[in-house]
């Protein structure tokens, strides 16, 4: 075995005075007298994501963390009369994992019309929409919008595009959207883009596009900052404050349970309708059902009234903190082909995507969060969006200077050598989309093998010694952390596809990578990450070990029990 055991001396020494180790070295404060365990997990196959003893059979934990790691005869002695003794039979025992860019929105999931399959893989029809928004329509009041969420316009069995003629035969009264899980494109129908003033005259606005067939009629696909106009049109429905508390709270709760169900205890929170979400949340915590840690990025006003307030990035408890801010939008999207590029996209008439803010509106920006001391979050998925960041995050460096600032880019998709550089000399840590190798494979042809061996780039970060985190977007990616590791580990798709192999990590990276550096994002790598000595006690436990299973099949390993601060969370 290749674990580092603690002796026992250390062990005994860390229970018996009253010192917790943090990695070998550092000691942690604990109640004078305590001894005894509250419990341990024993005869497991433990990965630590600790470089020093990165390998263990056994841990304790006290007081919702991590007290000793290390052999089994070692932590059995810190077995007392009240301890609980969990034998795991040898199976595999990891850090919880973290995702560093969720929308977590257990609404649309709960309450909305979904279209698609926001959890995994699954083929639809046309007419399936068609139906399943029919029936919607049949009991929405007249001037009210028709929605339908989840939509992946390469996960349909028709092979074309939807467009605004399906969505006329839903209705030619209300106004109908369908929009695609990418977040960045809708379609819509006659109805809807009359209401909006949308005609086959007008001309596209900055950052977005009403797209056209052939004939140069309106096709129904509008991207980026052209759906705006769609906001304002039409009739949502109206809860009461009551009732949107109430909706909040079981949506939160759901995703909680979700979240926790495939492993991860730690999410980075990103939501558009800040207040509300963050309500939710804080009702599911005083409910004791929150399962899982939350970093909260703000959003819009909300991020305005915190810096209005003096409030910082990481303000908070161990549970629910202040985050940065949610991604603000540089540019397009992956998946639905808007994000911008330096070259034209393969057989777009000379199209480069979407940039959707300028680069002085960018660099204030940047500058306010920098001087307000909000972690930044920027979105970049093209070469040129990521230039763009990189170039507001130097010059606000200058500015106002900030020591250790590990600003976000989310997504951080296609990157080249000087980019990289950049990166690396910022401290910037990307995020780049964690399950797509293996959900979106099937939107890699789009872009072609030269430019997807340079994106979602994690061989490439580690090699620069750069950080990177796990970010699946959900709802544009599935959030599944085995999913991910499957994808990074292969960068084989569904479709068994393999493109950007050069980008292919170890497993032991792969978990890294959705553990500590997750951590690291949020300045928590102290607390958590990984299984050591002081550190939360969050740790998932699985039926397989991934380092040694078939690397096709790691997405399908059993989550057998997720702990939070000692906590059992989920239990298969
Ligand atoms: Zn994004
Ligand atoms: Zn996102």
């Amino acid at each position: 075995m290749s674990y580092r055991a603690l002796t026992r001396r250390e062990v005994l020494s860390a229970a018996g005075a009253g010192l917790l180790y943090a990695g070998s070295r550092r000691l942690w404060g604990q109640a004078p007298g305590a001894t005894a365990a509250d419990a341990v997990i024993v005869n497991a196959g433990i990965y630590t994501v600790e470089p020093a003893a990165p390998r263990a059979e056994a841990c304790a934990i006290k007081a919702g963390r991590f007290v000793a790691v290390g052999s089994d005869a070692e932590v059995r002695a810190l077995i007392g009369k009240g301890t609980q003794v969990f034998d795991a039979q040898r199976m595999t025992v990891v850090p919880g994992f973290i995702d560093c860019h969720n929308h977590a929105v257990g609404m649309d999931v709960l309450y909305e019309t979904a279209v698609g399959n926001p959890f995994q893989v699954e083929f639809v029809t046309i007419a399936g929409i068609i139906d399943k928004l029919r029936a919607k329509a049949r009991e929405t009041p007249p001037g009210y919008w028709v929605e339908g969420y989840f939509f992946d316009d390469t996960k349909v069995k028709d092979r074309r595009a939807l467009n605004v003629h399906d969505l006329d035969a839903v209705s030619r009264d209300l106004p109908v959207a369908v929009h695609h899980r990418g977040g960045h494109t809708s379609f819509y129908n006659s109805k809807a883009l009359q209401l909006a003033g949308i005609n086959r005259d007008t001309v596209n606005p900055p950052g977005g596009t009403f797209d056209r067939d052939a004939d140069g009629n309106l096709n129904g696909r509008v991207t980026d900052r052209a759906s705006a106009v769609f906001d304002k049109v039409g009739l949502r429905p109206t809860y009461t404050p009551l009732q949107q508390a109430e909706r909040q709270r079981a949506a939160m709760a759901y995703i909680s349970e979700q979240f926790v169900r495939s492993g991860l205890t730690s999410v980075h929170h990103e939501h558009f309708d800040g207040p509300e979400a963050l309500r939710g949340i804080e009702a599911i915590r005083a409910a004791g059902q929150l399962k899982h840690r939350v970093f909260f990025a703000a959003y819009g006003p909300m991020l305005d009234g915190l810096i209005e307030a003096g409030v910082q990035t990481g303000l908070g408890d161990e549970w629910l903190r202040i985050g940065g801010t949610v991604e603000h939008l540089v540019d397009g999207s992956f998946s639905e082909r808007t994000m911008a590029l330096s070259i034209p996209y393969p057989g777009k008439g000379g199209y480069r995507g979407n940039v959707t803010e300028t680069q002085e509106a960018l660099d204030a920006w940047v500058l306010r969060m920098c001087r307000a001391r909000v972690q930044v979050n920027c979105h970049a998925n093209g070469d040129v969006a990521i230039a763009a960041v990189l170039t507001a995050l130097e010059r606000a460096q200058r500015q106002a200077p900030l020591a250790d600032a590990r600003p976000q880019i989310t997504h951080c998709t296609l990157v080249n050598e000087e980019l990289v550089k950049r990166i690396k000399a910022l401290g910037a840590v990307p995020v780049p989309f964690s399950t797509y190798p293996y959900y979106n494979a099937d939107k890699f042809r789009f872009y072609g093998e030269a430019l997807i061996r340079h994106c979602m780039a994690f061989r490439t970060f580690i090699d620069a010694g750069i950080v990177a985190a796990a970010g699946s977007d959900f709802p544009p990616g599935p959030f599944a952390p085995l999913m991910a590791i499957q994808a990074m580990v292969t960068r084989k798709g569904w479709n068994g596809e393999t493109w950007g192999a050069e980008q292919r990590i170890s497993v032991a990276e792969a978990l890294r990578i959705n553990t500590w550096n997750g951590a690291y994002a949020s300045h928590e790598e102290n607390v958590k990450g990984s299984i050591a000595p002081g550190k939360y006690a969050d740790y998932v436990v699985l039926a397989e070990d991934p380092h040694t299973a078939d690397p096709n099949h790691i997405k399908d390993i059993k989550i057998v029990r997720t702990v939070t601060a000692g906590n059992v969370v989920y239990q298969a």
